[in-house]
């Protein structure tokens, strides 16, 4: 009998196109799956903690139906699995890369006790299309401009998925109880316990788990990704793909979705390249990470460290932060992201350039409260828009190009549907979503729907000319 191989899964929340999952099933052992909640988990902020306490719930809710035993366990991830190849007799462990800073560091921590116990440890492409690394200009260096790794990424050949292994590749339950390996329940975790009763107003909104992703990303294939170019932009239509919370816990892989726009892309489906190149934003970000991981801590551009950046918690902050600077735009997107923990991508490019440039407030605070708000938070995705929002990261918006808040709502959302949709302050019959958000807020922002919507904190005109001050002030 082969000594059984450990699947440690972490942000790859899925059965299908998991190379490592792969790789460990085709060793011929048994599989034993595991989940930790280790020093990374610790780290996540308020709605990306929920969200992911909400996926392992489910995929051990799958491998329960399957037959086997997804272990959850809580500690540092080297002492956690050093204790279980004790336990189980494990001699190799496989998982996906990951390439935040921090991943990084438990990683090489464990691949090192790895080497010392005579195992193997063996990490696999599985979150990206492909390595950061694998991708390098003519001269030999990384991109700092999307367009051109663009370009060298379109026509390669990228791997097909591959499909998930057959129930009989894992360890079965009765083995578990047999060994008396024990496992925590993810409700012990109490990952939600941040969310308060926002949970239950965000719930509806989560898209859980593989099966539900593979669904609708049949579904943007074959009915949206036609209208895609246009759509994408049109803040109150359902007109993306909606796959950033899934993508960003792995419970589906960006090659299924690559190789999905790719086969919409032959049938002459018009907006498909779009949502490709899309899919290679995202894995701009990762590239951008690896090669400068000070992308999530500080200035991109380092001519930006001397900006006077506000980065105090100012009642104009304070006022962003809830979705009450009296622009509509801004607040709608706020308010979205509150109550779906989502926000569509026009939105976060406006509240961030409303907050950066009108507000003259440092992009961190801005990021920090999207990494405590978004069930789709993505390290790199979104240090990387942040800092393409404020100015001061790789291939930005030029610093001068203050997105104003107005127009932008009259030119993607000219009948107001989507403001309409998320304020209820002055409306006669707010709608249910409108009202959603204040069953959301804590009670202590003493919001109510039958408030006067407040006048504008910086009116779009005011902030800009006081942003381009700024700016000339420190010689941009
Ligand atoms: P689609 O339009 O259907 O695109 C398909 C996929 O491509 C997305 O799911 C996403 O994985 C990727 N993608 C699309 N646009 C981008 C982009 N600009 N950058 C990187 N990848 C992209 N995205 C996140 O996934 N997590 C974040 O935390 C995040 N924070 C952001 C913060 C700011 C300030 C900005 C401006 C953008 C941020 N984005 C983030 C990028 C983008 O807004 C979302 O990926 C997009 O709104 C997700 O919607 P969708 O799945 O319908 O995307």
């Amino acid at each position: 009998m082969a000594a059984p191989m450990i699947m440690w899964f972490r942000r790859d929340l899925r059965l299908g196109d998991n190379r490592a999952l792969a790789a460990a099933a085709e060793a011929g052992g048994p599989v034993i799956a595991v989940f930790i909640h280790d020093e990374c988990v610790e780290g996540l902020a308020t709605a990306p903690a929920w969200r992911l306490g909400l996926g392992v719930a489910h995929l051990a809710e799958r491998l329960a139906a399957m037959g086997t035993r997804l272990v959850l366990r809580r500690g540092r991830a080297r002492d956690v699995l050093d204790q279980l190849v004790t336990e189980t007799g494990a001699q190799t462990l496989h998982w996906s890369r990951a390439y935040d800073p921090d991943s990084q560091a438990r990683d090489r921590e464990v691949k090192a006790w790895a080497k010392d116990a005579g195992l193997t440890a063996q990490s696999h492409l599985g979150h990206l299309m492909f390595e950061p690394w694998t991708v390098q200009t003519k001269t030999g260096g990384f991109y700092k401009v999307y367009t051109p790794m663009w370009k060298a990424v379109r026509g390669t050949e990228l791997p097909t998925p591959i499909a998930g292994p057959p129930a009989s590749a894992f360890q079965p339950t009765a083995w578990f109880d047999e060994q008396g390996i024990a496992s925590d329940s993810v409700d012990d975790w109490a990952l939600g316990a941040g969310m308060r009763r926002g949970a239950a107003i965000v719930r509806p909104y989560v898209r859980l788990g593989e099966d539900a992703a593979r669904e609708r990303l049949d579904y943007f294939c074959e009915t949206l990704i036609d209208r895609y170019d246009t759509a994408r932009d049109q803040v109150f239509a359902d007109g993306t793909s909606n796959l950033s919370e899934n993508l960003s816990l792995g419970e589906i892989s960006p090659l299924t979705c690559w190789h999905a726009g790719l086969r919409a892309m032959e049938a002459g489906k018009s907006g498909a390249e779009t949502f490709l190149k899309e899919l290679v934003w995202r894995e701009f970000a990762y590239h951008l990470l690896h090669h400068t991981p000070h992308i999530t801590s500080g200035n991109w551009r380092p001519e930006w460290d001397a900006f006077p950046w506000n980065e105090d918690e100012t009642a104009e902050v304070t006022a962003w932060k809830r979705g009450s600077t009296g622009i509509t735009f801004v607040d709608a997107a706020m308010r979205e992201m509150y109550v779906t923990g989502r926000m569509h991508n026009r939105g976060r490019m406006i509240v961030a350039s409303y907050l950066c440039k009108h507000l003259l407030t440092h992009w961190k605070i801005g990021m920090r409260w999207f990494d405590d708000c978004l069930i789709d938070w993505d390290p790199a995705s979104n240090a990387m828009g942040w800092q393409w929002s404020a100015g001061s990261g790789p291939d930005a918006t030029p610093y001068f190009r203050v997105f104003n808040p107005v127009t932008q709502r009259e030119k993607f959302d000219p009948r107001r549907e989507y403001t309409d949709r998320w304020i209820a302050e002055g409306r006669t019959l707010p709608s249910d979503t409108a009202l959603s958000y204040f069953d959301a807020i804590p009670e202590s922002w003493a919001m109510d729907p039958t408030d006067a919507y407040p006048a504008p904190i910086v009116a779009a005109d005011v902030g800009r000319k006081r942003a381009l001050a700024a700016y000339e002030a420190r010689g941009f």
